[in-house]
């Protein structure tokens, strides 16, 4: 997987680049036939439709532009939550010696629930640590938990009004245009124009500052064994 830097930091995998932005085309009413929702007028099936719920349109180039930081791609999230690859370099976690469960790290001092749904893939504990002293709002306050199994729990979207076909707040006070969960069963989903996959997360057993730089430090050591057997 090539990695791309930006002023001397590596640029994490899902991270959207300023030439992959694409123009997004009207919103239309459309007959499904899951019933009524939103379309576009030359909509493509697998490409804008997944999940019943529409998706946004996204280039894939990554290296070119600028990174915008506070914006993922919707291709390299959908693939990276599907083949639990790590948000920050793109290589699988599965095989990273974390008996077969996952790190998953959120912004926020909040503790992780059981069964919480998240548009965040998983990451590698060295890869965490990174993303932890690069990234300002981790640097505010993180949670990370080892995770058994995170299925497909639905899309991070924004819901349109079935009447007006605008963008909806997401609950009163927000602004239109948020992000907000929708769960694959709620009927809102095919007004939803979506723009990531969310999973749910089980099995969760909280990973405090200490055991994260202990897996790190792990994590470090085993690649310095493949780089240089008899090192480590
Ligand atoms: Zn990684």
């Amino acid at each position: 997987m090539k990695q791309h830097f930006w002023n001397g930091k590596r640029v994490p995998y899902v991270t959207a680049w300023t030439a992959e932005a694409r123009p997004q085309p009207e919103i239309i009413r459309r007959f499904g036939w899951a019933g009524e929702g939103i379309g576009y007028e030359d909509e493509e099936p697998v490409i804008d439709r997944r999940d019943e719920a529409l998706w946004v349109r996204s280039g894939i180039a990554p290296g070119r532009g600028k990174p915008d930081f506070r914006r993922m791609n919707t291709h390299r999230q959908k693939r990276a939550t599907r083949f639990s690859l790590c948000q920050v370099c793109g290589e699988s976690v599965i095989d990273a010696g974390a008996e077969e469960r996952t790190l998953h790290l959120l912004g926020g001092a909040v503790p992780i629930a059981e069964g919480e749904p998240t548009a965040a893939p998983p990451v590698h504990p060295l890869c965490a640590v990174e993303a932890i002293e690069n990234c300002p709002p981790l640097g505010r306050g993180w949670a990370a938990a080892l995770v058994k199994f995170s299925p497909l729990w639905g899309v991070a979207g924004v819901v349109h009004d079935p009447v007006t076909l605008e963008p909806l707040p997401h609950s009163p006070g927000r602004r239109p245009g948020e992000l907000q969960h929708v769960h694959l069963a709620d009927k809102d989903i095919r007004w939803t124009l979506a723009s990531f996959t969310v999973v749910s997360l089980h099995g969760v057993a909280a990973v405090s500052h200490d055991q994260l730089h202990e897996m790190a430090q792990d994590d470090a050591r085993r690649a310095l064994a493949v780089e240089q057997p008899g090192a480590a």
